[in-house]
């Protein structure tokens, strides 16, 4: 009976389940259909918990119970009591968590065959070539996805020298240094033969915790989007990797579909930015993190009331809505929506134009704005947006800076240059709505501020939208 478990249902769950998670992970693609996605990958999830208890027989499941109700209880805590503007830095945790667990795993094999078994032999003979060169990457991808995960975190709360990267000197040769050394270790862990093969492993684990921090360090301000999807695809690869270790084939394919997709988001991101693939791999991009940006660096800059943007508003033809992080921050969205009706009403057409790192995390704004049931077509990607802004009477700006700095276009010392924005400086007018001249997450200057169709709407997103929907009703 137990032979017919495992040789026949286990693969069968298995397939099962990997079928899923590829069919979730497609619908995870467009915010239509994403809510099912995450459904079906979730399921795809528990019928893979299910072959693997199953495939393991024998299990002590007063082990798992308590591993169900504690991680039930973080995971429940977590998703009731974190914001949504903190989703970013939970992600960032969770890459990390994925990071130590296959680490952990690995250094788990390392003491059963190995060392509990006193074996004077090399891991390769005892455990394999492949397998126990498989250990040593599932260690040190796993280590360096912790500890840079840690620190993407720590970056994300602000906590870091407030974001700002971090320049050790010769930086480039320590980490080259490191690399090699992590690649030496994995020979020795692999072929040394007289014991202690937990020294080796011990040492990677410590050479690629150091790797994953100074890896991350010196990356700054708007950068910080290609490290945690770049981070996510490498806490998916431990996890494949360490399915090759405990020759598990769903770990492999559910950690070679993270690992895969997570480069793909890498490369759109980059993109997004501006910046190479080799750039970020090589690490200590955004080197001029950029500075300043306080008030008083700031001339030529116009305010108005919700009044005088209300009547701008109502006469205007098409109004483009630009949101970012500050929407999120302020919870907004139900605001926007209220507003974006009220001038469809009245024959206004209204979009909502998206940048790919707007908010602080992959798809924010989408998720933000699907919040509040905006309807998906009237959400832009900015290659749609960008030659609209010509003939676009309004754009308001909710909460974004960044990702509208015309600096990014013009000004080749500023450390966004090159990034594409959204050109809501083409537009007939603008409303930038944030509480004060403040910079964003790259911590610079805004140029938009002081260009003449601009005009600031200082105070809170929600604040400000609330008094424009009541002068709108009110005209
Ligand atoms: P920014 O971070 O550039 O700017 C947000 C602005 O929101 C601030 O200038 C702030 O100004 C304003 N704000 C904050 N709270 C409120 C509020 N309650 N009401 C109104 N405004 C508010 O945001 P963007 O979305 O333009 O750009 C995103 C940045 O984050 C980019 O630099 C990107 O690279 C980075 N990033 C993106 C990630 C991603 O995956 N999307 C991940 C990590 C970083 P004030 O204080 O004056 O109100």
């Amino acid at each position: 009976m137990s032979d017919l478990i495992s040789s026949t249902l286990v693969p069968l769950i298995y397939l099962l389940s990997a079928v899923l998670f590829i069919l979730g992970l497609k619908r995870l693609g467009r915010v239509r259909t994403a809510r099912s996605g995450n459904t079906i990958a979730s399921t795809a999830m528990l019928l893979a918990v299910l072959g693997t208890l199953l495939d393991m027989g024998q299990v002590d499941y007063r082990f798992i119970i308590a591993g169900v109700i504690l991680g039930g209880l973080v995971g429940g805590i977590a998703a009731v009591k974190v914001e949504m503007t903190s989703m970013p830095e939970m992600v960032a945790l969770f890459n990390g968590f994925g990071g130590a667990a296959s680490a952990l795993v690995a250094l788990a094999v390392v003491w059963q065959e190995l060392v509990e078994t006193g074996s004077v032999d090399s891991a390769a003979s005892v455990i394999g070539g492949s397998q126990a060169v498989t250990v040593g990457l599932s260690i040190l991808i796993g280590a360096l996805t912790l500890s840079g995960s840690l620190i993407a975190f720590l970056k994300l709360q602000g906590k870091l020298k407030r974001g700002q990267p971090i320049m050790l000197p010769g930086r480039h040769v320590i980490n080259a240094l490191l690399g090699i050394g992590a690649v030496v270790l994995v020979g020795q862990f692999a072929y040394q033969t007289g014991g202690g093969a937990e020294q080796p492993a011990l040492m990677l684990t410590l050479v690629s915790l150091a790797l994953g921090v100074l890896l991350v360090i010196p990356i700054g301000g708007a950068d910080m989007p290609v490290v945690v999807s770049l981070l996510n695809s490498y806490s998916g690869m431990a996890a494949s990797a360490t399915g090759f270790v405990l020759g598990n084939n769903l770990l492999i394919i559910s950690g070679a579909l993270v690992g895969a997709s997570g480069l793909i988001l890498t490369q759109i991101m980059c993109v997004a930015m501006n910046r190479s693939l080799l750039n970020v791999l090589v690490g200590g991009f955004g080197e001029d993190g950029g500075g300043g940006g306080g008030d008083e660096e700031y001339s030529n800059v116009t305010s108005c009331g919700a009044e005088e943007a209300a009547m701008l508003l109502e006469t205007a033809e098409s109004v483009v809505v630009v949101p970012g992080y500050g929407l999120a921050v302020a919870q907004a969205q139900h605001a926007v929506r209220e507003m974006a009706d009220l001038l469809i009403a009245r024959g206004c057409k209204v979009t909502y134009a998206i940048h790919p790192v707007a908010g602080r995390m992959p798809g924010h704004m989408n998720v933000l704005l699907a919040e509040a049931d905006v309807p998906y077509e009237q959400l832009l990607e900015m290659d749609v947006i960008n030659p609209e802004f010509k003939s676009t009477d309004v754009s308001i700006v909710l909460g974004a800076n960044d990702v509208v700095n015309p600096a990014a276009l013009s000004d080749k010392s500023s450390p966004i240059y090159g990034m594409p924005i959204l050109n809501v400086h083409d537009s007939r007018s603008v409303f930038v709505v944030k509480r004060s001249l403040s910079p964003g997450y790259a911590g610079i200057k805004n140029t938009l501020f002081e260009h003449d169709n601009t005009t600031m709407i200082f105070g809170d997103a929600k604040k400000v939208l609330q008094d424009v929907i009541n002068e709108l009703k009110s005209l």
